[in-house]
């Protein structure tokens, strides 16, 4: 587009009010300053990651910005700024006083720093370069419909609710929030297959409140306490009681259901009671059902076995590990995390949410380790039954071995890659079970984002060429 057809649109989008300009794979070099006349707009694209229809990922469109116009700073009513893949080096301090803003998505520039008024905000774990400012999240819950009948219920009750929780399971589950928009200060609502969860958090009350509607509600649960665990165990000592609702006549079809503390359940379950009275209706309710009901285990031994990894867990993960694998090639990654640690390095102010920043991906790993573990799992796999005609067990041992053998892969990305080839050795037990199929479609485009990385005569992109076709064919993709 050129700079007098940009001003053109510019000037259209002006007379004509609009909220929303998708500037996105246009070639711009430069934004010209006329951008600050459209102050009705609500969301500008500079550059975004495309979706299909499935939402999965397809192709990144970005700019050649180097630079934006001070005047980006007029558009008042702006709430979502995409600027992916562009040459930005800095921002425009202007940026931090937007105060609508509750979105700004900047993966894929070359930025060194962000302005001073974005010092309270967090980069997405396994998302370089995307931040969340709760700062710039409103502080007031949107309004939306919550069907009030058939809910899940899960209560927390902290003795003394340290603050961040809820912020960075926001982080954690943010590829699930409705519609990208139902988040606010202290609570979200996140929608997985048209099952929703709202998951508020109650400082004055100290407490966090979940429920959930909608088919897959004991599933999506097992995620919600997943996270929310994660969290809780990264707080040394903190001390809090998950609350189980009562299941009786009356509190089945109540807002506000007489709750047990769950480990006061597990305790009689241990000595063989197996009922106990609820205080609302002094009904006696069956405590087995009660722990089932909210789909936790009735173990009372401590905390990891509680919460289950499940498929759907997996598939959360997948997702963020997506948007890791087409970030990759910031230049300035390193510096930029760097620089954001310094910025949150008061802690009067800050709190250093979601894992180390340097230590995005895997975590801390061992490559070794997971080699193991990726070949044990691929060794309970089948041999194929014919010679000449490799099946998922030889194909995936030759993916791993190109992948461990690939010169121009960081150890990070091999552990990624890795990882990739765990979860289809996993999903290669059943590779006709539609879960499973869709935890291999996940793995596949998530290597196919990492070998996108490498230069095209790497061997692993010939290798990954002959086989991903193979593999994905196994599992009916
Ligand atoms: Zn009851």
């Amino acid at each position: 587009m050129t700079e007098s057809e940009l001003l053109q649109v510019i000037e259209q989008a002006a007379t004509e009010g609009w909220t929303k300009l998708d500037l996105s794979g246009k070639n711009l070099t430069a934004l010209p300053p006329e951008i600050g006349k459209l102050t009705q707009l609500k969301k500008l694209i500079l550059g975004k990651y495309e979706y299909d229809e499935d939402g999965s990922f397809v192709d990144i469109i970005g700019n050649k910005l180097t630079a934006l116009p001070k005047e980006i700073g007029l558009l008042n009513q702006l709430e979502e700024l995409l600027i992916i893949d562009n040459q930005l080096s800095s921002l425009p301090s202007k940026i931090g006083q937007l105060e609508n803003l509750q979105s700004l998505h900047l993966s894929r520039n070359q930025l060194s720093s962000l302005p001073a008024e974005f010092g309270l905000s967090y980069q997405i774990p396994h998302l370089p370069g995307n931040y969340i400012a709760p700062q710039l999240l409103n502080i007031d819950q949107p309004e939306y419909n919550w069907e009030k009948s058939h809910n899940l219920i899960l209560r927390y009750e902290y003795d003394f609710m340290p603050k961040g929780i809820l912020t960075r399971f926001i982080v954690e589950t943010h590829p699930w929030i409705e519609q990208q928009k139902l988040v606010w200060r202290s609570g979200v609502v996140l929608n997985k297959d048209e099952t929703r969860a709202e998951i508020i958090e109650n400082y004055n009350q100290q407490e966090i409140k979940v429920r959930l509607w909608g088919n897959r509600k004991r599933e999506l649960l097992a995620v919600v306490t997943y996270e929310l665990e994660k969290i809780h165990r990264s707080f040394e000592r903190l001390q809090y009681q998950t609350m189980v609702p009562c299941n009786c006549e009356e509190c089945a079809v109540s807002e506000n259901p007489y709750a047990y503390p769950l480990e006061n359940l597990r305790k009689r379950l241990n000595k063989g009671i197996y009922k106990i009275e609820c205080e609302n209706s002094y009904e006696k309710v069956d405590v087995r059902r009660l722990i089932d009901d909210v789909n936790l285990s009735p173990q009372p031994d401590y905390r990891q076995s509680q919460f289950q990894y499940t498929p759907l867990q997996r598939e959360l993960e997948s997702e963020r590990e997506i948007n890791l694998t087409v970030n990759i090639h910031n230049d300035n990654q390193a510096k930029l995390t760097s620089e954001i640690k310094n910025m949150n390095s008061d802690q009067s102010r800050k709190v250093v949410i979601g894992r180390d920043a340097t230590n995005i991906g895997p975590g801390a790993f061992n490559l070794g380790e997971i080699s193991g573990t990726v070949a044990n799992t691929i060794n309970q796999l089948p041999a194929s039954p014919e010679l000449d005609k490799p099946g998922i067990k030889e194909l995936l041992e030759q993916l791993k071995a190109a992948i461990e053998s690939e010169p121009n892969l960081s150890d990070d990305d091999k552990a990624t890659a890795l990882e990739q080839v765990q979860a289809l050795a996993e999903a290669g037990q059943n590779p006709k079970e539609g879960a499973m199929q869709k935890v291999a479609k996940t793995a596949i485009l998530v290597f196919k984002g990492i070998v996108a990385g490498l230069p095209t005569a790497a061997k692993l992109a010939e290798t990954g060429k002959t086989l991903v076709p193979m593999i994905a064919k196994i599992f009916g993709l």
